[in-house]
């Protein structure tokens, strides 16, 4: 495999550090104000051995289409971060994307958004250094997965259209939201926060724009059509994300993995709640879809909008009461606090949270399989070879795995053909 792995990363050795760097800080600064580093941030005026003088770069954490994302450690502080390397040979004609990444991101402060800390650049490869987000990231939890309630779902739904809503009002548009792109925060027991990273297809959109670009399966219509798009396109890659959380494959999906089927049943836009999958999931969850879904661009909800939506507040809510009952479980278990106190405290909580359905499906292990993505199918192959260790997996989800692996070699072998592949179980 040919990625950022080259001779400069491999030798990524045990450099002391000469001298202490200053602190590259609390939180969101300007990009600017983040190259307060000893290190230059522009150019290509640092070297390997600049970077690892100031930071241990550590084990792999994810890899995408361009880059490889590694934990590490900044030697002065011991502080955890990512780093994202990319290999600029690689992004030659696609200059863009990596300005794109270190200018919006880099401008951007909010907690369901990764945090770009600072950026660095030798004659051959660029490091972004970010906060890490330790969870995986959503590919990972859907393949291990196969599905979610609803309320786990809803709380994903929301930390996402958090994230939506700040970058639109500023009129960003991110235009690669997909579940490889969303980053997992483990918080209470089973309960898990997004972060929204990747804005390496971002931009600001001042006018309907053309250009064809994303990932075919969270592809919205508008796209497709040339008629002209604009952050409406992201709601629509949440419409498909959150129809896979809650049955485990993809609204619109061709069974010959033809991507021009798959291109038609989005521009036509019907979604089918297929049973027995669909059975258990409420009504207000497919109202949701379905709004989101909503092939007119103009009708479809907004970000603002979706925040609002009864289930997404209700779903979110019995997420946050549930971390805080598990917290204040903990704290019990720790501190030997009576155990009314924390029934209080709950009750207390639960008088805030909104009365709509509970859900009533729980999750199951969907048989999935899942190929997407236009660009490459080096993901798969390195979610079910080098970045998994599964002998201590039970079987079902062994099973899954393997589906996994054979998709992605039945992937690499028809590299041309799409993509949107999560089958629907039979
Ligand atoms: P690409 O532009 O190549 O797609 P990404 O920015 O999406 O690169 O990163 C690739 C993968 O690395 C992600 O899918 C995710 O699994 C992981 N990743 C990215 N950023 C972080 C981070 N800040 N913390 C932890 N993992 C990350
Ligand atoms: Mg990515």
């Amino acid at each position: 495999r040919q990625d950022a792995n080259t001779h400069e990363e491999k030798s990524v050795a045990q450099l002391q550090l000469s001298n202490p760097l200053p602190d590259v800080g609390q939180v969101h600064k300007e990009v600017e104000q983040r190259t307060t580093f000893d290190l230059p941030s522009e150019g290509s005026d640092v070297t390997l051995a600049d970077i690892e003088r100031c930071y241990e770069i550590g084990r792999l954490v994810g890899d995408g289409n361009f880059a490889v994302v590694r934990e590490c450690h900044r030697r002065d502080n011991g502080q955890t971060l990512a780093v994202k390397i990319v290999e600029r040979s690689k992004l030659i004609g696609r200059e863009h994307m990596m300005q794109n990444e270190l200018s919006l991101l880099g401008s951007l402060s909010h907690p369901r958004i990764v945090r770009l800390v600072a950026h660095h650049h030798t004659h051959t490869h660029s490091y972004l250094v970010m906060e890490l987000v330790s969870g995986g990231d959503l590919f990972e939890a859907i393949s291990e997965r196969g599905t979610f309630s609803e309320a786990e779902a809803g709380l994903m739904v929301s930390d996402v259209t958090e994230a939506l809503n700040y970058i639109h009002c500023k009129s960003i548009v991110h235009r690669d939201l997909k579940p490889e792109n969303l980053l997992i925060e483990r918080v209470a027991a089973g309960i898990c926060r997004l972060k929204l990273g990747d804005f390496g297809l971002a931009m600001v959109v001042t006018e309907p724009v053309f250009t064809i670009c994303g990932t075919p399966t969270y592809v919205a219509p508008e796209i497709l059509c040339e008629t002209g798009y604009g952050v409406a396109v992201d709601v629509w890659a949440l419409g498909v994300i959150l129809y896979i959380l809650l049955c485990g494959f993809p609204p619109f999906r061709s069974r010959d993995r033809d991507q021009e089927e798959l291109f038609q049943l989005i521009k036509q836009g019907q979604i089918h709640f297929l049973s027995p999958y669909w059975d258990p999931i409420s009504e207000e969850a497919r109202g949701l879809v379905r709004a989101l879904l909503q092939p007119d661009p103009t009708v479809r909800l907004t970000a603002e909008q979706t925040l609002l939506h009864p289930w997404v507040k209700a779903m979110a809510s019995i997420c946050r009461q549930r971390a805080l009952t598990d917290k204040a479980q903990k704290s019990t278990a720790d501190t030997g606090a009576e155990p009314d106190r924390v029934q209080r405290l709950v009750e207390t909580n639960a008088a805030e949270t909104c009365t709509d359905k509970t859900p009533g499906h729980t999750s199951s292990e969907g048989e999935i399989t899942h190929k997407e993505q236009s660009r490459h199918d080096e993901r798969q192959t390195e979610i079910n070879t080098e970045r998994r260790q599964d002998d201590d997996k039970p079987p079902q989800i062994r099973c899954v795995i393997a589906s996994l692996v054979l998709a992605a070699i039945l992937d690499y072998l028809y590299d041309d053909t799409d993509s949107s592949c999560f089958e629907v179980p039979s």
